[in-house]
């Protein structure tokens, strides 16, 4: 902490107090309540971390103001005011100090009138509430510290770029200006600031209930803490779709499913779900099982696509956050006295650098027109998903069109048995989803011990080999990838064993 400019506020601190002063004061004060940072959240920061860089390089020549250390912003402040004295026109980083807060922003420039400008870097392609608050508080610490900026604005990502060549920066960033709604928030700001701050200083954990605010904008990293055994798969906050339902419950006293009155109006899937707690009843309904497997049409394909969904896009043609299939399996079934013939595809990652001869999305059209048959049902498990990706393939492969879209009528969602609970067991619990699905109808196939064991792992897996990151064994790993994408097919084609047995008993 620095002694010169110490402070109590920063911006991700205002806007975690804002979510929750609770949420605030433990992350201060009982750090080792929070969870260590996932995989997962650690891809998020690298990326924004990138997005940042991408974004200096949009507005080059910079002075990087960045603090040595996380802890003592001195050195960044003092560096600030120094070059804020020059109107240096362009700065990353810059901080600034205002009555024990501290703000630090991407990207600051002076136009040629010494006019500041104002610009907060997001790795998204929305604009989220919580960026206004996070903009809000900076354009308050800068205006009281007396750099009050001509305009605010935020850049983030253009959802409709498409990638050609080197990544186009003015067309892959866009920017919004939102210097009025931050202008009109500063009354609240200041009324907020120094609620947080007497919430701070005090030494009492504020007193908080959960509620909707938990997961609003951010997943509290509490919560464990807070609800306690309220997310024990036996209480109502575990009830499939709950949404209003489980906070009404919830303000009415009613913690376990087993205890929601009978008369309580919930639907077919919740029903299955409270009467499998009280009860342990299954619930298997074969006259709309038999309906789903008769109307599949012979050789069956069960299909499944693995994809990357980058921010900054790959692959020419490609957009930012577009999945972009890099992977399928198929087991194509032609009756159910024989075993099912498998095929797979993997692009080679070295054909997503845009050089190659032929580009990986029509490598995995050329190779879909000789693995799938003419006729015959294609099942899915989220069909949309695969249909998406199809549906895309053919508008940016016109050629294949006709192939592709003819794909599309085929889809049957082996889903909807289970999220529409024509077959429930109440270990189920409130998951419709393949990977809790298969452990209870096939015991024997499992998920566990494959080195790459779900879809985003096999996502990022694929990127950072794209990408250049990859560390690892590129053989063994793409092995990986294979035998991950080849089981979610094979686990359909045993679900769908089950499902059939069950309809002939
Ligand atoms: S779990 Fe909810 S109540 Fe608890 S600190 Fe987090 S946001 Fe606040």
């Amino acid at each position: 902490m620095s002694e010169k400019y110490p402070h109590v506020l920063s911006k991700s601190r205002f806007v975690s107090g804002v979510q929750c002063a609770k949420k605030l004061f433990l992350e201060l004060n009982q750090k080792e309540l929070k969870p260590a940072i996932s995989a997962s959240q650690q891809a998020v920061f690298d990326q924004g971390h990138r997005i940042g860089k991408m974004a200096q390089d949009l507005y080059p020549n910079g002075i990087d103001l960045t603090s040595l250390t996380h802890f003592d912003y001195t050195d960044a402040i003092d560096n600030t005011l120094n070059e804020m004295r020059k109107k240096t026109p362009v700065l990353y980083e810059a901080a600034f100090y205002n009555n024990e807060v501290l703000s630090v922003l991407d990207i600051l420039l002076h136009d040629a009138n010494g006019n500041i400008h104002a610009i907060e870097v997001k790795s998204s392609g929305s604009l989220n509430d919580y960026y206004i608050t996070d903009a809000s508080l900076q354009y308050w610490v800068m205006a009281n510290a007396g750099h009050a900026p001509e305009t605010f604005s935020i850049l983030n990502i253009n959802t409709n770029y498409k990638k050609n060549g080197p990544i186009d920066l003015k067309d892959f960033f866009k920017i919004t200006d939102i210097t009025k709604t931050v202008i009109a928030k500063q009354a609240w700001i200041s009324e907020n600031i120094e609620q947080l701050k007497l919430i701070l200083k005090g030494s009492e954990v504020p007193v908080k209930e959960i509620g909707k605010h938990c997961s609003d904008p951010f997943q509290c990293d509490f919560k464990s803490h807070c609800w306690g055994n309220l997310l024990d798969p036996d209480k109502i906050f575990n009830i499939y779709g709950g949404g209003k339902k489980m906070w009404d419950l919830y303000h009415d006293g009613i913690t376990y499913l087993a205890d929601i009155p009978e008369n309580y109006k919930l639907n077919h899937r919740q029903i299955c779900q409270v009467n499998g707690q009280k009860t342990g009843a299954s619930y298997i309904d074969k006259k709309n099982i038999a309906t789903f497997i008769n109307k599949a049409v012979y050789p069956l394909h069960f299909f499944d696509f693995e994809t990357i969904n980058t921010i900054v896009p790959v692959l020419n043609g490609t957009k930012p956050f577009q999945q972009v299939g890099f992977q399928y399996s198929l087991h194509i079934l032609n009756n159910m006295n024989e075993e099912p013939i498998h095929k797979e595809f993997l692009a080679n990652e070295n054909d997503f650098s845009n050089i190659q001869a032929k580009n990986p999305r029509q490598a995995m059209i050329d190779q879909m027109k000789a693995d799938f048959g003419e006729t015959g049902s294609i099942v899915a498990y989220k069909a949309d998903f695969e249909m998406g990706i199809i549906k895309k393939l053919a508008e940016d492969f016109p050629n294949d069109k006709i192939f592709l879209e003819s794909l599309i009528t085929r889809f049957i969602d082996l889903l909807d048995v289970f999220s529409n609970a024509w077959y429930y067991l109440p270990v189920m619990g409130k998951s419709a989803s393949i990977k809790d699905v298969l452990p209870t109808l096939v015991p024997h196939l499992t998920y566990k011990g494959l080195n790459i064991n779900n879809g985003e792992l096999a996502s990022k897996t694929f990127a950072s080999m794209v990408e250049g990151n990859y560390v690892g064994n590129l053989n063994d790993t793409r092995n990986d990838l294979l035998a991950y994408c080849k089981l979610d097919t094979l686990a359909m084609f045993e679900i769908w064993k089950v499902l059939n047995n069950e309809i002939k008993i």
